[in-house]
């Protein structure tokens, strides 16, 4: 028996080798560079200690290292939060055929978020809002796996399925019209005030933390219009009024300027995609405080991979109409002062690749730390989690990693991650 138990042990050091080092006692880390995303600057030469999965203070180097604590040299390192994405799918694989996830049963969606959730952390988004699944609470599920030590990921926050219109944006569309879908795939089909409110009430029940509305068609679902309102403001209104009732939020996706009105009017707490948005659009996000989530990398990724794996030529025009114009709105809406909150559409592209828009978001109008806060304390801030990540600050999670070098002088580097760690744990270390 004895010996079964070491075995085992082994067993699941070997499995989770990068979980090691258990998040206990005291751990000293010795910064180079340290950014503070609240204040939006770069300190030199830090001492961030930590007491298990939280950060305990940050002092300047020279302070004293306590007995006994496990010290982590990143001396040659931009030391940093860990990153946070608003905008991922980590359940199933959104590339591929229309009908692709019609040919997956739940069991293998939910496996293939173990594997997109792991590839996310060690990119080092160590907290993610993730955005909707064909198949109800799968998401669900894999947050509460990550939470209770089953599966290594990201801290989630979940939607649990998608609110949407019949035949709309989150529906899987372009089946023969006497198909029937699985119900767990139209979980979230609402189509009046009342619909609306029941849907969100048996998501909110079911175990999802906020809640995701298709407020107009989209660029990858077959039939709809990304210029074209699905819902109502009234119908909008209905689901941030429930919503609210729980505590809970709304994040609308959005292309089309009077589906971003009819939503920033109804009180979602962010606008995903906002391709199409005009400058009233613009104006009234300022002025309500709504967050913009703008997917401004993927537009290009669609456009070569999809073209060379023959995506379906809808989706495609649909990307080249969106693309160009969501990135001269992005530039349009940051010069505006609108909050602006990182979010990808991972799962419409790899896994793992989620740093990639940190450049564009300089690109197109932001200064690197803007578009670092945004990634971090900002992003944070739109999940209402900012008492718990988005900065490294004493009594957080120790959500912390790093990059080798001057990692601000080139958000690139951001590609080739040195360390990540979350809750105290080091999953990614030089
Ligand atoms: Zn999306």
């Amino acid at each position: 028996m004895r010996l079964t138990s070491r075995l085992a042990v082994m067993a699941l050091a070997v499995a989770s080798p990068l979980s090691a080092v258990a998040a206990q006692g005291l751990t000293a880390i010795r910064a180079g560079r340290l950014v503070d995303a609240e204040k939006g600057v770069v300190h030199r030469d830090q001492l961030v200690l930590l007491r298990g999965e939280r950060i305990e203070s940050v002092q300047p180097g020279s302070a004293r290292i306590p007995a006994g604590a496990r010290v982590i040299d990143l001396t040659r390192y931009t030391v940093l939060p860990g990153l946070i994405t608003c905008h991922t799918h980590l359940i199933g694989d959104i590339t591929g055929p229309p009908l692709a996830p019609l040919e997956r049963s739940g069991a293998q969606e939910a496996f293939s978020g173990v594997r997109n959730a792991r590839a996310t952390l060690l990119a080092g988004f160590t907290t993610v809002r993730d955005i909707g699944t064909y198949r109800a609470f799968v998401d669900v599920a894999l947050r509460d796996a990550i939470n209770d030590g089953t599966v290594i990921g990201p801290r989630m926050a979940v939607a649990g399925a998608y609110v949407t219109v019949s035949t709309g944006a989150g529906e899987v569309t372009g089946m023969a019209p006497d198909v029937v879908l699985p119900s767990d795939f139209r979980f979230g089909v609402a189509n009046s005030v009342p619909e609306v409110r029941q849907r969100v009430r048996a998501l909110l029940n079911g175990g999802a933390d906020f809640i995701k509305i298709l407020a107009t068609g989209a660029v990858l679902t077959r039939g709809t219009k990304p210029g074209v309102s699905e819902f109502t403001e009234e119908e909008l209104k209905a689901a941030v009024d429930q919503a609210a009732q729980y505590g809970a939020f709304v994040a609308a996706h959005a292309h089309g300027a009077e589906g971003i009105k009819n939503a920033v009017r109804a009180g979602v707490r962010s606008i995903e995609h906002g391709s199409l948005m005009d400058d009233q659009a613009i104006a009234l996000m300022k002025e309500r405080g709504t967050y913009l989530v703008a997917d401004i990398y993927n537009g290009d990724y669609i456009a070569s991979v999809g073209r060379e794996q023959k995506w379906p030529a809808e989706f495609l025009r649909k990307n080249d109409e969106t693309t160009e114009a969501q990135r001269q709105g992005f530039r349009k809406a940051v010069a505006a002062g609108v909050k602006i909150a990182y979010g990808t559409d991972s799962g419409v592209y790899p896994h793992g690749w989620n740093a990639k828009q940190l450049p564009y978001m300089v690109r197109y109008g932001m200064t690197p730390m803007a578009a670092i806060q945004s990634a971090t304390i900002v992003a944070a801030r739109l999940m209402g989690w900012e008492d718990r990540v988005g900065s490294i600050t004493a009594g957080k999670f120790a959500d912390i990693i790093a990059v080798e070098g001057d990692a601000m002088a080139d958000l690139a580097s951001f590609g080739k991650l040195g360390f990540v760690m979350k809750g105290g744990v080091v999953y990614k270390g030089p």
